[in-house]
């Protein structure tokens, strides 16, 4: 592998391939698999994996919003492309890019169903999404019957699945609270398929749902976050690898005296002399000034390199003193050591945050 020129973001289709069969063993053969390619596939690059995914026959692709279903389409996507949260505004391009909605309240169902008919599909299909305790999007169990009776009333749409969204499945210490999810989203299931007269597919497990609860697997599982490589613990981390490698490169080193400042603000004040590198990634690239002073951290030559300061739009400094290092030698910002669950931890927040903020401005490239 090429050491890095510039700032880039390396995505590794083998490790892709690899977090997909791993995922795949823990489901029996009938489960299908839906992946989660939202927000440019986790800040990686939708078009890139959800073709790749596609090639290894991936079941199904969920988007959060209809302009990254377009997006999936426009590169060649066959596949079915479910979106989780789409706005009644952009429902005949659903319709017209083949996209299927899920649908969540009474008022986005009857816009939906309104649309479907004046465009004269019929049995367009689309999901339903019951709340079954995260509190975010999704009918009550109570709301059955209405959509039974709606979905019965029209030739224009056909429920195709209906499914929830687990709240806790990484946490342990809430499995009573998922448990009680889960059993619950069985027996709405139950009595929507009794009202409607046949089973539509049932979908509720997320990665960790994937690898914490083998009952909630059903007719299909929705990975994330195992696809880009991370589990729910340290452990599963192990068996996952992470497919993001973001990478820069030092742009000049400064020997500075005791007492002297880095970056805006005068944020860092130097102890003794030291070493300072600057490196082409800022705020605008996704590393947030959250991670400046000290709490995140680069490797240079295999070395733990702190950043010093405040982090600038377009670079970072680093503290290089200890480290035998030269211009133009690249920098590791998080790939499989450190990965960005290890920069998620030092800096207060989860491995999605991290990875889902590496702007569009950073290259990337396919290994
Ligand atoms: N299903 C829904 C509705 C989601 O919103 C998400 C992610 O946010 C997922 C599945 C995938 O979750 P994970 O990345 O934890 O696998």
């Amino acid at each position: 592998m090429p050491k890095a020129r510039e700032t880039v973001l390396e995505i590794d289709l083998k490790a892709l391939k690899h977090n997909f069969e791993y995922l795949k063993s823990k489901l029996n053969n009938n489960t299908k698999i839906l992946a989660v390619v939202k927000a440019f596939a986790y800040g990686s690059d939708a078009n890139e994996v959800a073709n790749y995914l596609q090639s290894l026959e991936v079941d199904y692709f969920a988007v959060a919003y209809a302009s990254e279903g377009v997006a999936l389409r426009d590169a060649g996507v066959e596949t079915p492309i479910l979106v989780l949260h789409p706005q009644a505004i952009n429902f005949k391009t659903v319709i017209e890019r083949c996209l299927e909605p899920s649908l969540y309240s009474a008022k986005i169902f009857n816009e939906f169903i309104a649309i479907a008919s004046e465009e004269k599909q019929s049995n367009y299909p689309v999901h339903i999404k019951f709340n079954t305790g995260l509190n975010r999007l999704g009918f009550s169990e109570n709301d059955v019957d209405y959509i039974v009776s709606k979905a019965l009333e029209t030739s224009a749409i056909k429920v195709k699945s209906i499914f929830s969204h687990l709240a806790a499945s990484e946490d342990l210490n809430e499995k009573t609270f998922t448990e009680r999810q889960i059993k619950t989203f069985k027996s709405i299931s139950k009595e929507f398929s009794k009202a409607i007269g046949y089973q539509p597919m049932l979908h509720l497990a997320n990665t960790s749902g994937v690898l914490n609860y083998p009952e909630a697997h059903l007719d299909m599982v929705r990975t994330g976050i195992g696809l880009y490589g991370f589990g729910n613990s340290k452990e599963e981390n192990k068996n996952l690898k992470p497919i993001a490698t973001l990478k820069s490169v030092i742009s000049q080193i400064h020997t500075i005296e005791k007492g002297e400042t880095v970056g805006y603000n005068r944020a860092y004040k130097s102890e003794g002399v030291e070493k300072t590198a600057t490196i082409p990634i800022g705020h605008a690239d996704g590393i947030g000034r959250q991670y400046g002073n000290k709490k995140g951290f680069v490797t240079v030559n295999g070395n733990k390199a702190p950043i010093i300061g405040n982090v600038c739009m377009d670079m970072i400094m680093i503290d290089i003193t200890n480290i035998n290092c030269h211009e133009g030698d690249e920098v590791i910002i998080f790939g499989n050591h450190p990965n960005a669950s290890q920069f998620a931890d030092a800096t207060n927040t989860i491995t999605y945050e991290i990875i889902t903020a590496i702007s569009q401005r950073v290259k990337r490239l396919l290994i």
